[in-house]
């Protein structure tokens, strides 16, 4: 199995067995590359990471094999054995049922209609929670970054794709068939480029990294001596950071194609703001990691440009801080609502 590279974690966070006194859960950030797993006690300290390449090559084996790997390994690595963990919660990448486990559609893992929870626990004897991870992150930047700020949240994560999520009155909304927050597949231009899910001009298929590159490479063809060539390595994957560091140097072509995404961006903002009437939208992702400090105030421009008066009066526009830890996060207060504290929202193990 190809084993990625290990986070070691802080010198002198091993822990004696007999010294346990808090509770400890393995929180997983499962995707499509790497599988993430933290073993984190329930107040949010991270005692150890591990990080495992994720196999697609070999279907629902692959995928299970690897997630056991990294979840003994965090154990392990923290001096820790199976009983002292309190939950495993898992964020996947698609909809999923938290009450029962399943996965409806993750294409990134390329499955479908698969029982995470139920297989999963044939090698691990430790209660298991699965949920979306853009939920996830929204209930870790909830709790752990906003703490009491923020009562109708909208969570945006822009990467590969654009994922949402949904905090109505402090309670995570899942939706009828746990698909809520899917503002990646809102349609905002029409005859736009084609999408994953099979539509044409969704967000997602705008303002994702992946539609972003894709724009910036087809102006580079166009203009030989962009100074793109020189930044970025021609034939590597152009990533955020890339982005940023084009930013920096004025490049003009990375500068225009991020103005549009983020005026797409806000526009989509604000038509879920005059929806809802939030009071809160927080943005992640790959891409808000290296450039919110460029979009973030684009974003705003445009959002104020469309959102009504009255439902945007409120709205705080943010980048969380929490970067790819957010899901893990979550996995802390998922997990602290289980054992009879569950709330009429909340699965149980
Ligand atoms: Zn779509």
């Amino acid at each position: 199995m190809p084993i990625g590279k290990w986070f070691s974690p802080e010198p002198g966070i091993f822990v004696k067995r007999h010294q346990l006194k808090k509770e400890y859960i393995v929180s997983v950030d499962f995707g499509g590359t790497k599988i993430l797993a933290a073993l984190m006690s329930m107040e949010g300290e991270i005692l150890a990471k591990a990080k495992v390449a994720t196999r697609l090559d070999d279907g629902k084996r692959g995928l299970i094999e690897g997630l056991t790997q990294a979840i003994k390994d965090v154990i392990e690595q923290g001096n820790m054995k199976a009983q002292d963990i309190k939950a495993v919660s898992l964020g996947v990448p698609g909809s999923v049922n938290p009450f029962t486990g399943k996965i409806g559609t993750a294409p990134n893992l390329k499955v479908t209609n698969f029982n995470m929870k139920q297989e999963l626990a044939k090698y691990i004897d430790i209660p298991i929670l699965v949920e979306n991870d853009v939920n996830l992150a929204a209930l870790g930047i909830k709790n752990f970054e906003l703490k009491g700020k923020g009562k109708n949240i909208l969570v945006v994560f822009v990467g590969t794709g654009v994922g949402g999520a949904l905090i109505f009155d402090n309670k995570l909304y899942r939706g009828s068939d746990f698909f809520a927050g899917e503002i990646g597949h809102m349609i905002v231009e029409k005859n736009g480029p084609k999408c994953g899910c099979g539509n044409k001009g969704c967000l997602e298929a705008i303002a994702s990294r992946t539609a972003i590159v894709r724009d910036i490479k087809k102006e580079m063809k166009n203009k030989k001596s962009s100074k793109l060539y020189e930044i970025l390595p021609k034939n590597k994957p152009i990533k955020s950071k890339g982005l940023a560091l084009a930013v920096k140097k004025n490049d003009p072509i990375v500068i225009r194609e991020l103005t549009k995404a983020s005026g797409v961006l806000g526009t989509a903002l604000a038509n879920v703001t005059n929806l809802l009437n939030l009071d809160m939208i927080v943005l992640g992702g790959g891409v808000m990691e290296s450039l919110s400090k460029f979009m973030v105030p684009k974003i705003k421009e445009s959002f104020s440009k469309t959102v009504l008066s009255d439902a945007g009066r409120g709205v705080k526009i943010v980048a969380t801080k929490l970067g790819d830890d957010a899901a893990l996060y979550g996995g802390i207060v998922l997990a602290s609502e289980i054992n009879g504290e569950a709330k009429d929202n909340t699965p149980q193990v």
